[in-house]
């Protein structure tokens, strides 16, 4: 076990800044970053500021006030993922058959639970604030647009209610739908309760100040470049280094690389858009409110309004990348900016007129079970967090309370959870997984494009398709 981490040179390609970041960064033009200037002791650092970092810098501080934590982000808290998401916070209930296949009912429950108590949390943070962080507890809706969706929304309703939730799941029929955003390409669909919408990149800077209030110390343009040591470990900036008795690594997408992550999470992109405001063509829609919104494709379409008129439209069809890499196609990919602005024209014709404002993309740590996980590297108190796979709003949450358990060593029902305890499997090695992900990829977009076109896909895509169930693999299957 090598005594020397060394972290990526370039945590994430340049790319466009997401209108959310935008918007949340224009509030602070007086309160400046600080960055890192010489050592530091800590008991705690935590290397990277999106959600998951700063979840556990709070709940760190909640269980134990006395400790010093200190945040490295290696830009500005939330200026990735967290401040480019589509703002959509969901709990496991849509995740529930999947995860009886992968987990078994019993430990399936337990995930859906502790969604349900990080939405709990969530509501908790955002409700006072809900004017400012634009929370709306509406509930999150799954739509089929393709016959061959149809039986994926009565799986949806039925599962919840056969393991003893008969509330979460409710049918919408296509008259239901249009009363809550009129669409002709939606047939049916399921709203689960426990959903919300909020602004992404302005929740993230709210954690940011609560974590400074609570005494968090947050350095931002800080990359961390190095950790080294065992037991104390020192994390080296460029400027300056902290020393501190356990890392928490949070850092997304920037950790998929590492060797003890690799076997076990890939990069792939989602892009979204934001377009300009539209209240009276929304008005016409019946979409001024109400939850958020996603098809049933693989590749899938995200979308909510925001208080302002405007439509956020996302398309989780991004490129790939070999080996856990970063490429620049992870945050700006022409094609796929260009699915999820087709993605807003056939979805909703009556926005024809309306113009895009800003299309960006962001990098999404797929886990091989699409189930993210938190865990120690052996013989070092260096603790970490991937493969939240594009749902990490809600479940950096539960990072925050797994990180916390590995830091202070409880053996709780965080950290014996299946978040922190589950075998997981491994996706094939390079060059076969970044080749055949991608070619089932394309197979797998042709075959939904044909699917929602009402044709039947060509006989050679259905095969490529079809591999990944066929392997009995937990990516790619549809
Ligand atoms: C376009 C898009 C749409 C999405 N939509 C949704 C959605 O609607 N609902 C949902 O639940 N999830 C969604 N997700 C996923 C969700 O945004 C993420 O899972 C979540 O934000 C992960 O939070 P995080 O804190 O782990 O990662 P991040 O927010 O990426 O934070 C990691 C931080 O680590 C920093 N970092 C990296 N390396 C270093 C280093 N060496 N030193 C210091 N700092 C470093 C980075 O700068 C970054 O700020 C979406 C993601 C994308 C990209």
């Amino acid at each position: 076990m090598p005594m020397t981490y060394r972290m990526a040179r370039n945590p994430m390609p340049e790319g466009p800044v997401s209108w959310w970041f935008d918007d949340a960064m224009k509030g602070e033009e007086g309160d400046p970053p600080v960055r890192l200037a010489g050592p530091l002791q800590a008991d705690v650092a935590i290397v990277g500021g999106g959600y998951t970092g700063l979840w556990a810098a709070l709940t760190l501080k909640q269980r134990a006030p006395a400790l010093k934590v200190a945040v490295l982000e290696a830009g500005l808290c939330g200026s990735q993922a967290s401040g480019k998401n589509g703002g959509l916070v969901s709990g496991y209930f849509a995740d529930l058959p999947r995860l009886v296949d992968n987990l078994g009912a019993d430990r399936a429950v337990r995930v859906v639970k502790a969604g349900s108590l990080a939405q709990d949390a969530l509501r908790a943070c955002c409700e006072p604030f809900k004017a400012d962080l634009w929370w709306r507890g509406d509930g999150v809706v799954k739509v089929s647009t393709a016959e061959a969706h149809d039986s994926k929304v009565d799986t949806l309703v039925l599962t919840p209610r056969e393991l003893g939730f008969p509330d979460q799941a409710v049918a919408l029929s296509r008259e239901d739908l249009q009363t809550m955003c009129a669409s002709p390409r939606f047939r049916k669909g399921v709203l689960f309760r426990e959903g919300a919408v909020v602004h992404p990149a302005r929740l993230v800077r709210h954690l940011r100040r609560e974590a400074v209030r609570a005494g968090v110390q947050v350095f931002e343009r800080s990359p961390a470049r190095a950790v080294e040591g065992r037991e104390r470990h020192v994390v080296r900036c460029d400027a300056g280094h902290v020393v501190a008795r356990d890392v928490v690594l949070a850092v997304n997408a920037a950790l998929t690389d590492w060797p003890q992550a690799r076997p076990y999470v890939t990069n792939f992109s989602s892009y979204a858009l934001m377009t300009e405001p539209a209240p009276d063509v929304l008005r016409g829609m019946n979409w001024e409110n109400g939850p958020g919104i996603s098809d049933l494709r693989m590749f899938l379409h995200y979308f909510r309004t925001t208080p302002d008129g405007r439509v956020l439209m996302g398309s989780g069809s991004g490129p790939l990348a070999y080996g856990g890499r970063r490429p620049k196609s992870l945050t700006s990919d022409p094609a796929a900016s260009e699915r999820a602005i087709a993605g807003l024209r056939w979805l909703f014709p009556a926005l024809a007129g309306v113009a895009v404002a800003a299309v960006w993309g962001g990098a999404i740590d797929v886990a091989s079970d699409h189930l993210p996980f938190f865990g120690t590297i052996s013989g070092t108190r260096i603790h970490y967090a991937s493969g939240y796979s594009g749902h990490g709003v809600n479940t950096s949450w539960i990072g925050g309370q797994c990180l916390a358990s590995l830091v202070l060593d409880r053996s709780d029902e965080w950290s014996t959870s299946p978040f922190c305890s589950r075998s997981r499997p491994r996706f094939p090695p390079e060059p076969w997984r970044y080749l055949g992900g991608r070619a089932i990829r394309g197979a797998i977009l042709a075959s939904e494009q044909a699917e929602v076109a009402g044709r039947k896909p060509g006989r050679l895509v259905r095969f490529a398709a079809a591999v990944p169930r066929a392997l009995n693999m937990k990516v790619g299957t549809r």
